[in-house]
């Protein structure tokens, strides 16, 4: 007898070698298995007559195996099997490559369905490596909506709808977390009846039906957890901070520029939260170049007065040394340490330190602002007192990440600690307020809405032809003459395709160098690179010992180098418009005017239209809605957010799902705040947070 919980392993069809294959996809038990969604489906659905086929397209057909042939083909590489089929229209001939088996489950006069692509040889129409089954089954391969799954690890999504059919016939309970009264008021299908129809849908309609209650459980629970912490957040004790005007007055005025009216406000909003003896919870949102460092920097400055500490955290090593750096310069006319701790990085007063005397000193409370990554969360790092956590760009941390570092601001949601640190989290991504929601419960939210004075706005251009890209190039050269440098982006591959794209950079900077600008010099920076060597060219950047940046799509976050007035990015119709948005945002970080460029890799096409928006507008708020409106809520986040799930991911502009799976958990958690009648809930619970834990 099978449950949700029964380990693979004891499913006989179901090899050693195979289940290896499966753990590595996080595939161990029933459940997993059941929750392995497929991203797509073919339709297979309808079943046409042979005579009707045409080339290149895709086909379910029905008949009799009239022969088959199979043997080696004449170069003796590969195993060809070839079998003729016919039904009352007329015959097709089928093959496949190396796939011994078929020739031995293939026999002459055997009914079957084959599902799959036609296309056209020499001797007439063919169809290549059909999917197929006997017709006297049920319908499972081919002759429906054919779920396929993303192919991992070499299991096919054969493989995973022959176990799943098993699988359905052999479980009798699934139990559904999700109360019966809330699936019948939203009109969603028992977990049951969804998960059959995610995968094994008659048509579309159940499958949609399907996702649609999986959106809810992952919504549902997302706000369930949200509600919890913020209960959690509302009894729970933070120290008071109180700010000392004069000492701020007098740090403010060390500052190298005076304060937007956006950053006064905004400061005195987080400085009154902190002198509350509760924690605070802030959204600090302003677009690139808004001056959210100094915003954070005077809170620093407030904590460091009391003698408290301030973990400041980003999400990349090369972000964390840049805030080190300003932040150190900024603290320079201050008793206040600044030190940074990274994978790679352990510095304390200026210098490289050992891990035990870095720790050492961080517990005795010597260092007071700690710059650093996620490292700042190993288990072993303790503050003497952290009174504040500032996190840059949080969404740019995994899913993980963020749990653990809420987890470093709350406690776990269990205990309870004494006294727990404000929390303030910064993006330049203008998230609508309903994302928020989504993505970090309940906030309160301080908007930097003004760039500081000194700014011009940047002079964005499409070029999608070779004259245009040479007027583009003398006027770098023009540019630079005048003491300016320029930034020149290559397109983000995915993660998998990394070693090309650092070819991409490599070949493209050669290119630069040696052919269009021989008498400049220029510096190269990709993700491959080792933490130090980026340091080190980005340094090298800054004092301007390269005219030119070429880089691959690390440069995207925060970097800061206020002397590049150009930033020219290649294919650029392959980035979201947020993610060029923010890419732009790294030049007029200052006097200059400054220039975009977009040139994309192919000269016309519906994407190159989406460039139009940023030509437009240098609002972020509006490039975020056209965003969303072009390419939904993925591309708005620039990659894919680890572990969301794919089917919140979708959803997350769904205010209404958004809304109603908030009321729902406002509902059952004031009905039973403990979820003590929801057993099957907790655990549910309890599982999706350990699937964030465990990315
Ligand atoms: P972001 O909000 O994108 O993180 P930063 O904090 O990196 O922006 O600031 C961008 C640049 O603007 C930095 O060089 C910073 O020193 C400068 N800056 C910040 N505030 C002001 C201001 N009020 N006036 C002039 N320059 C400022
Ligand atoms: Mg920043």
């Amino acid at each position: 007898m099978l449950t949700f919980d029964t380990p693979l392993s004891q499913i006989a069809s179901i090899k050693a070698q195979t289940l290896g294959k499966l753990e590595r996809l996080g595939i161990f038990t029933v459940r997993d298995m059941l929750y392995h969604f497929p991203h797509r489906y073919e339709d297979y659905s309808a079943i046409r007559p042979i005579a009707s086929l045409v080339p290149d397209e895709k086909y379910t057909i029905e008949g009799t195996v009239a022969n088959i042939n199979a043997g080696r083909t004449w170069k003796k590489k590969m195993f060809l099997t070839e079998a003729t089929i016919e039904d009352k229209s007329g015959r097709i001939r089928l093959i496949w490559f190396n796939q011994r088996f078929v020739a031995q489950t293939l026999k002459s006069g055997m009914v079957i369905r084959a599902s799959g692509k036609v296309t056209r040889d020499r001797a007439g129409l063919v169809m290549q490596s059909p999917a197929f089954e006997r017709s006297e089954r049920d319908a499972t391969h081919t002759g429906r909506l054919v779920p396929i799954y993303p192919e991992t690890a070499g299991l096919t999504s054969k493989f995973f709808r022959w176990q799943l059919t098993g699988i359905f016939q052999k479980l009798s309970e699934f139990p559904d977390p999700v109360p019966e009264d809330i699936l019948e008021r939203l009109h969603l299908p028992s977990l049951k009846h969804a998960l059959f129809y995610i995968h094994f849908p008659k048509n579309e309609k159940p499958s949609l039906l399907a996702r649609k209650r999986f959106a809810f459980d992952e919504m549902f629970f997302v706000q369930l957890k949200a509600l919890q912490m913020k209960a959690l957040f509302e009894t729970a004790k933070a120290e008071s901070i109180p700010t000392d005007e004069a000492a701020l007055g007098h740090f403010i005025g060390t500052l190298p520029f005076a304060l937007t009216a956006a950053q006064r406000k905004a400061s005195t909003e987080i400085l009154k939260d902190m002198g509350k003896a509760r924690p605070m919870n802030r959204l600090l949102n302003g677009d690139v170049g808004s001056g959210k460092t100094i915003v954070a920097a005077l809170a620093a400055f407030a904590c460091a007065e009391r003698g408290l500490q301030t973990a400041l955290l980003a999400p990349t090593e090369v972000l964390a040394r840049q805030h080190f750096e300003n932040l150190s310069q900024v603290f320079a006319h201050t008793e206040h340490h600044v030190a940074l701790l990274t994978g790679s990085y352990r510095i304390l007063d200026g210098k490289t330190v050992t891990r035990p005397t870095f720790l050492k000193a961080l517990s005795a409370g010597i260092p007071k602002i700690i710059v650093g990554t996620h490292a700042l969360l190993q288990a072993d790092v303790a503050f003497d007192h952290l009174a504040l956590i500032v996190v840059d760009e949080q969404h740019r941390f995994g899913v993980a990440q963020r749990a653990k570092l809420q987890e470093a601001s709350f406690g776990s949601l269990d205990a309870t600690p004494a006294s727990v640190p404000h929390f303030l989290t910064m993006t330049a991504t203008p998230i609508p307020r309903t994302l928020t929601l989504a993505f970090f419960g309940n906030l309160d939210l301080s908007l930097l809405d003004e760039l500081p004075k000194n700014r011009k706005p940047i002079i964005t251009e499409i070029a999608a032809t070779d004259p245009e890209r040479e007027k583009i190039y003398s006027f770098v050269r023009s540019e630079v003459a005048r003491g300016r440098q320029a930034f020149v982006i290559f397109p983000l591959v995915e993660e998998s395709l990394a070693l090309k794209e650092v070819k991409a950079a490599v070949a493209e900077h050669k290119h630069l160098a040696e052919t269009v600008f021989p008498h400049l010099s220029i510096g190269l920076l990709h993700g491959r690179m080792k933490a130090k060597e980026k340091e080190e060219v980005m340094r090298d950047f800054k004092e301007k010992k390269y005219d030119i940046l070429v880089a691959t799509a690390v440069v995207e976050v925060g970097i800061d180098v206020p002397n590049a007035s150009i930033i020219l990015i290649e294919e650029a119709e392959r980035f979201g418009l947020a993610q060029l948005h923010q890419f732009r945002g790294r030049v007029g970080r200052a006097e200059h005017q400054s220039y975009c460029f977009l040139i994309p890799g192919k000269p016309s096409g519906e994407n190159n239209e989406r460039l139009k928006v940023l030509a437009k507008t240098n609002s972020g708020f509006a490039i975020a809605e056209a965003d969303l409106s072009f390419r939904g809520p993925g591309a708005f986040f620039g990659t894919r957010q680890s572990g969301m799930p794919d089917i919140a991911m979708e959803n997350l502009t769904n205010l209404k799902l958004i809304t109603i799976a908030h009321q729902e958990a406002e509902l059952i958690l004031s009905e039973d705040p403990g979820l003590k009648r929801h057993p099957l809930l907790i655990s549910a619970l309890q599982k999706f947070e350990e699937q964030i834990h465990l990315e």
